[in-house]
């Protein structure tokens, strides 16, 4: 199926992953895209990947216009533009009649989150949101093993994704740094609405719990920044289970960082994005397991977001391109929408925590509700 791009241009973080992930199984193909803010870069790019000239645009809107007139026009639009731009250019592909998937967080506000739910309900299209890493087979084990009860009553989730790479005053002068503390660009927050989200949108897919109520702690640690980038929050969850997040962008030495532990009656689970192959499971009273990627004794839906035999590193682009199958199968067949990817509804969901968490701030941590 053809498949288009916005953003991701060749100096972006995340445009290479999209593009990679999206071909991993051969279901989707860049037919088109508007890649860059400077319309020459954006064409430049889209012909040395590939894309007809015809079809790598400078403008998305260039791109809206010709790709609905199209006989052969894309079955889904990938958005990977920095946060502002993603209602806009989300409801316009919507509207349009394209499938949308959009990065996160869905939108900067509250109120943008909820009109583009209502935007993709009234279009009958798909919206998904890029939680790419809950695409992980051995995330997914960890919800399916919540979800059949091995862990028992969920009483504690312990979720972190804290980096150390914004840690330099001189990153605030790097145009791929600068945005991220710029609050017309990102909204309410940076480092909790940049990566905090991940783990925010882990803690609810793997207890299948909405997040109800937050206390939140916001700092920034280096001078000259708007918004934070350091947070600490704790998390109330529909169940009666309670939850902790540190997120940081100044915690040097740590690499990715980012990982999740679910605490349960019967017993404990650990996993952690830098050794994605590895689930650690420690039934109560009982001894640590170590659950591998590949294993036969996983869940069956486990078993089948890998490609790969046991033994073998797998890793964030199996991880996307699982969002993309999922994507692949819901479009291409004749069911409804209702495959197996993060929604439009869970990216509105963490737009209000985030919203909440930013208000819990602003008046010293009262706890909030969601
Ligand atoms: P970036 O600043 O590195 O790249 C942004 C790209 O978008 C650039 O190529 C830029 O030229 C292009 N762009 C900006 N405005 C545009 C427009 N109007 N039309 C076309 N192209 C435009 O940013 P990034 O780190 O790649 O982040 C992009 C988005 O992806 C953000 O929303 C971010 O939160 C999200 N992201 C998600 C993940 C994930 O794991 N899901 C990881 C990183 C970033």
């Amino acid at each position: 199926m053809n498949w288009g791009l916005v953003g991701g241009g060749k100096a972006s973080q995340i445009g290479g992953a999209h593009r990679i992930a999206a071909q991993l199984d051969g279901h989707w193909r860049l037919a088109a895209g508007a890649l860059d803010i400077d319309p020459e870069k954006g064409r430049a790019y889209g012909t040395e990947l590939g894309i007809d000239e015809s079809r790598a645009y400078g403008t998305w809107q260039d791109m809206l216009k010709s790709e609905s007139g199209r006989e052969d026009r894309i079955d889904l639009v990938t958005i990977a533009t920095p946060n502002h731009t993603h209602f806009e250019i989300a409801s316009a592909f919507l509207s349009a009649g394209f499938n949308v998937l959009c990065e996160k967080p869905l939108t900067m506000t509250v109120r943008d989150a909820e009109d583009l739910v209502r935007v993709a309900e009234k279009s009958g299209k798909i919206c998904a949101t890029n939680f790419g890493y809950s695409g992980y087979p051995m995330a997914i084990q960890a919800r399916e093993m919540v979800r059949n009860g091995d862990l028992g009553d969920i009483r504690v989730v312990f979720s972190e994704f804290a980096h150390g790479f914004h840690a330099d005053e001189s990153d605030n002068d790097n145009p791929r740094i600068r945005w991220r503390y710029d609050p017309e660009q990102t909204g309410v927050s940076s480092i909790t609405a940049d990566c905090g989200v991940h783990a925010l949108h882990m803690a609810e897919f793997i207890t299948c719990q909405r997040i109800t109520e937050v206390s939140a702690q916001f700092d920034h640690c280096v001078d000259g920044r708007a918004l934070e980038d350091d947070a600490l929050l704790a998390l109330r969850f529909g169940n009666g289970s309670v939850g902790r997040l540190w997120t940081s962008a100044i915690a040097i030495g740590q690499v990715h960082g980012f990982g999740i532990r679910v605490f349960g009656s019967k017993g404990g689970l650990s996993w952690h994005q830098e050794f994605p192959n590895q689930l650690h499971f420690t039934p109560l009273n009982g001894p640590t397991r170590i659950l591998e990627r590949g294993s036969e004794a996983l869940y069956p839906k486990a078993r089948a977001a890998s490609r790969i035999a046991i033994g073998h590193a797998e890793g964030m682009f199996g991880a996307f391109g699982n969002i993309y199958r999922s994507l692949h199968e819901t479009i291409a067949g004749p069911g409804p929408a209702t495959g197996d990817f993060p929604t439009v509804e869970d990216g509105a969901a963490m737009v209000r925590v985030i919203d909440t968490a930013a208000r819990s701030a602003k008046q010293g941590g009262a706890w909030t509700p969601v």
